[in-house]
């Protein structure tokens, strides 16, 4: 298991949220990462490695290059116009019509932006770039051979639209790594490289295990049969992102059913979370796909202040030990998991139940 984590995140350090009408102390906090750092560490896994530097390319495959432009710019722009340096963040979008051509900083913000958890300070554009860094040089170790890699990515990715910011995400760190795999992965040449992945058809599967909808990741993908989305959530019916998640959503085009939507009701226990992971474990199985990228969600731990699942520490390893089952080259993803005690602890079970 190779860890890659970088001190960069920390740059990105937001004051506060509007989480359902109310200014609140922002979740995604630096803190997070040096704790599954921390804990990593502690439980005996190798020293992490830096990320690579990969440059535009890889972001621009999945992403809208006006967006990107506009998240390196947002910051210098909005204070340079007498704005809150403590982060951009929309008030008016540009919704039922009302599309207009606006260039004004608040007007950007709302063109880009799909809710009020992601505001944008100095150091977001550089941590962004970090941490989708950080997912591609997993990628890359898995290209390379290694049988597993965890990227400590933050900002989290999954609910990062192509042209959207959303939900503490910026770039989708998930889908650039899933769509660098899909890209790289050339059909086998049997006579050098017998191992059995290598052996597979060149796709990838995502499986997304954040409590919350991958939003960004099934809408990148959604047209697309070379990557399979499958996500286990919270139902969009009572639960952030609202808008996208529901189990009628299977894809479309040359992408109609390779997006798998698993929403669970609230309460959900580790008999009942492990019964859903079968059934994705399942769809990925019958894909046969030569990577797996897990977007890691620990935010289905039951003490998480955001979610409502009942997940106890013990699911943890048998969710990593399943995952394993499907022998595949596997890079884990770091998103979002906000009971920050316990979640460096989670973050470790999970990876050595998958080394198990
Ligand atoms: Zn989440």
């Amino acid at each position: 298991m190779q860890i890659i984590d970088s001190p960069q995140h920390t740059r990105h350090d937001p004051p506060f949220e509007i989480l359902d009408g109310e200014r609140t102390p922002y979740f995604e906090a630096p803190r997070r990462a040096a704790i599954i750092a921390g804990a990593l560490a502690a439980a005996g896994f190798p020293a992490p490695t830096a990320p690579r530097e990969f440059g535009l390319g890889p972001l621009l495959a999945v992403h809208r290059q006006d967006y990107v432009e506009y998240l390196e710019r947002a910051h210098g722009r909005w204070v340079a116009a007498g704005l809150s340096p403590d982060g951009v963040m929309p008030c008016t979008l540009p919704l039922g019509g009302m599309a207009g051509r606006s260039t004004a900083p608040t007007a950007e913000a709302g063109r880009y932006c799909f809710d009020l958890s992601a505001p944008i300070v100095a150091g977001t554009y550089a941590a962004a770039r970090c941490a989708a860094d950080a997912a591609l040089t997993g990628a890359e170790v898995l290209l390379a051979g290694t049988r597993a890699a965890y990227a400590l990515c933050r900002p989290p990715g999954h609910h990062a639209m192509p042209a959207l910011a959303g939900g503490y995400c910026y770039l989708n760190n998930a889908a650039i790594a899933a769509h660098h795999l899909a890209a790289a992965a050339q059909p086998p040449d049997a006579e050098v490289d017998r191992r059995p992945w290598a052996m597979a058809p060149p796709s990838v599967a995502v499986l997304d295990i954040d409590y919350h909808h991958g939003n960004g990741t099934q809408a990148i993908f959604y047209e697309r049969s070379d990557v399979l989305f499958a996500s286990i959530h919270a139902d969009p019916d009572r639960e952030y992102p609202y808008f996208l998640g529901f189990a009628d959503e299977r894809g479309a085009g040359p992408g109609e059913g390779y997006n798998l939507n698993i929403p669970l009701e609230a309460g959900v226990d580790d008999a009942r979370y492990l019964a859903a992971l079968e059934q994705a474990l399942e769809a990925i199985a019958a894909y046969s796909p030569r990577y797996l990228v897990v977007s890691v969600g620990l935010d289905t731990f039951a003490e998480d202040p955001l979610g409502d699942f009942a997940l106890t520490s013990a699911a943890y390893p048998a969710i990593g030990a399943r995952i394993a089952q499907l022998g595949l080259p596997t890079l884990f993803v770091q998103e979002g998991g906000y009971a920050v005690e316990a979640l460096g602890n989670n973050v470790v079970e999970l990876l050595r139940g998958y080394e198990s």
